[in-house]
């Protein structure tokens, strides 16, 4: 977890739902895998859906994990002035719209950026207020929205989302050059604050040798981990 000058506080259930703190299980301060340009990604902790296969699936149950002030990592992830967007992944960015929304309000505060929300909700759902009417507020901040389930079968290797069933909406003029839909998907490993990341829309046979890896990682002794 990558929380340079971002305090961890204490998780409040309140505070969440008012949009006054994030519950984040991570963020990648600096990618070019998620989107146009250097962007900084926030996954947020927990989803209601279960998609199987889902790349993260460690990151949809609903519990604590870093809480974290909106406005305080707002100014965090620009402090790089090469990040010129946000990626907002998770989990599911729409149970914490409120605060992702904050988050995006005040980093726009201090320069132009842009804002691309991955979600598991359709945009025709989102439209009626659910699954709660925060919504409203994170989808005015959102220029491009990637929005469906993933659906492990119609995986096609292809664009910068999981499955081909996930649609890409440009929501404002933003990033309307940049075909997301056929943008071929870029990933890298991340070493964060001693936990190592996958970062991206990895293909299918990258996702696999990287589990691999980790796998054979985590089955050596320590000693030989730590040369
Ligand atoms: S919507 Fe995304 S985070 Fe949630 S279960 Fe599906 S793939 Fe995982």
């Amino acid at each position: 977890m990558v929380t340079p000058k971002s305090r961890v506080l204490q998780y409040d259930s309140v505070l969440i739902q008012r949009g006054e703190l994030l519950n984040v299980a991570a963020v990648c301060p600096k990618t070019r895998a998620l989107g146009p340009g250097w962007r900084s990604a926030i996954w947020v902790q927990g989803c209601p859906f279960h998609c199987a296969g889902c790349i993260s699936p460690e990151w949809t149950t609903f519990q604590p994990a870093h809480s974290i002030n909106p406005v305080e990592l707002a100014s965090t992830l620009l402090a790089d002035p090469e990040i010129s967007g946000l990626t907002f992944s998770g989990g599911e960015p729409m149970q914490q719209a409120a605060g992702l929304a904050n988050l995006a309000r005040k980093a726009r505060q201090q320069r132009p950026i842009n804002i691309i929300t991955y979600t598991g909700y359709k945009l025709e759902v989102l439209k009626k207020g659910i699954p709660d009417r925060s919504v409203f507020k994170l989808l005015d901040e959102t220029d491009v929205l990637i929005d469906g389930q993933f659906i492990s079968a119609l995986n096609d290797n292809r664009g910068m989302r999981g499955s081909s069933n996930q649609r890409v909406h440009y929501l404002t003029g933003q990033l309307k050059d940049f075909n997301f839909e056929k943008a071929p998907r870029l990933s890298e490993v991340q070493v964060l604050d001693g936990q190592v990341l996958m970062v991206g829309v990895p293909e299918e046979y990258l996702l696999q040798a990287f589990y691999r890896a980790m796998w054979q990682l985590e089955s050596l002794p320590l000693q030989l981990v730590k040369k």
